[in-house]
């Protein structure tokens, strides 16, 4: 199943610039893109997973990681093969890299936009996420999803490492309600390294949706040794606190994965080490994914201090929300920034 990959255009020299991300590949006919699933066939680039979902799951959206948005709702969330990173440190590399390491082979069942849409009101989920791949690299099937989804009520989630284009973003604005993205690394060799991209795509494109109006929140996962010295840390948190402070930020701790099994997993003082840093660098919302307390998975108002959206258990399982749909703080009347209904 194929679909034109419409964001693209040909060149003079008779070649087609993909314009979905910052890759930003130049193809010749039969060529592939790095993401290996957008591909030039008589003259057009195509795009090879449209309607072939890899990964379907009704997910809490606390999952995405996404915790002011919608609250305790569920975000039936797709993913299809293929990147346009490489991190060694992938933790879904089975469906983001399959194509790469199976002689370009691609897989999935049949899911049209349509029955997407159909699945996720049939099973009460208020948003769908585009998820477990990357997302930018079947922009198409994506954005046509979300167009249909909007139509039907539903909000749409995009959980992407950031390196959309400014003309993807200006395509996206109105049908994404809500973007995580991750910001990997404050250090352009890492990103080279380990990811095969670079660092300023990223911020970019984090300034640009932001500036767009879409809600986001950021990731970073520390990996030891790697990424998670103070300095960094520092760098990443102040970059989020210049643009915005009420910018969630989500860290999380890596586990050894794929090609990153010699690292060790993330000490619980290295999250704490960041959550600080994050604090004193002033950003308003900090959370600590994958360690058992709750107190760091938990929204606290930012002018009273009180506890108003609370989080226990597994990702997503109790979560308690004080705030009203306009994320009005019960205490005190502030108002928490973010998407509430
Ligand atoms: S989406 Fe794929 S083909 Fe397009 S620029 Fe990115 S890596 Fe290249």
């Amino acid at each position: 199943m194929s679909e034109k990959a419409w964001l693209s255009k040909e060149l003079k020299n008779g070649k087609i610039l993909c314009q979905a991300c910052s890759q930003a590949c130049v193809l010749d006919e039969g060529e592939y893109g790095i993401c290996s699933v957008r591909k030039v066939e008589n003259g057009e680039l195509r795009l090879l997973v449209y309607g072939l979902a890899a990964a379907v799951n009704v997910d809490p959206v606390e999952k995405k990681p996404l915790y002011h948005f919608l609250p305790k709702s569920r975000a039936f969330s797709v993913g299809t093969v293929g990147c346009n990173f490489s991190c060694k440190f992938c933790q879904n590399y089975d469906i983001s890299q399959y194509p790469k390491e199976h002689n370009r082979e691609i897989v999935g069942q049949e899911l049209s936009p349509e029955r997407i849409v159909e699945l996720a009101q049939e099973n009460g989920c208020d948003s769908i996420a585009y998820t477990y791949n990357e997302p930018i690299v079947f922009f198409e099937y994506t954005y046509d999803t979300a167009k249909l989804a909007h139509e039907k009520g539903l909000k749409n989630i995009y959980v992407t490492s950031g390196y959309e284009t400014h003309k993807a973003i200006d395509l996206l604005e109105p049908y994404i309600d809500g973007m995580n993205i991750d910001i990997k690394s404050f250090n352009n060799e890492f990103y080279k390294e380990i990811c095969g991209a670079r660092l300023k795509p990223v911020l970019d494109a984090v300034r640009y949706a932001h500036e767009k109006g879409i809600w986001i929140e950021i990731t970073t996962l520390l990996i030891p040794g790697k990424n998670d010295s103070d300095e960094e840390i520092r760098g990443i948190a102040k970059f989020i606190a210049e643009l915005d402070p009420s910018i969630p930020w989500h860290l999380s701790a890596f586990h050894p994965m794929y090609k990153m099994l010699d690292v060790p997993r993330t000490p619980e003082f290295t999250l704490l080490r960041a959550y600080k840093i994050g604090q004193e660098e002033g950003l308003k919302y900090l959370y600590i994914g994958n360690i058992e307390n709750e107190d760091y998975e938990s929204t606290y108002c930012p002018s009273c201090g009180n506890r108003v959206v609370e989080r226990s258990g597994n990702i997503g399982q109790f979560v308690t929300n004080k705030l009203d749909e306009k994320g009005t703080c019960p205490y005190c009347g502030y108002g928490l920034e973010g998407v509430w209904k």
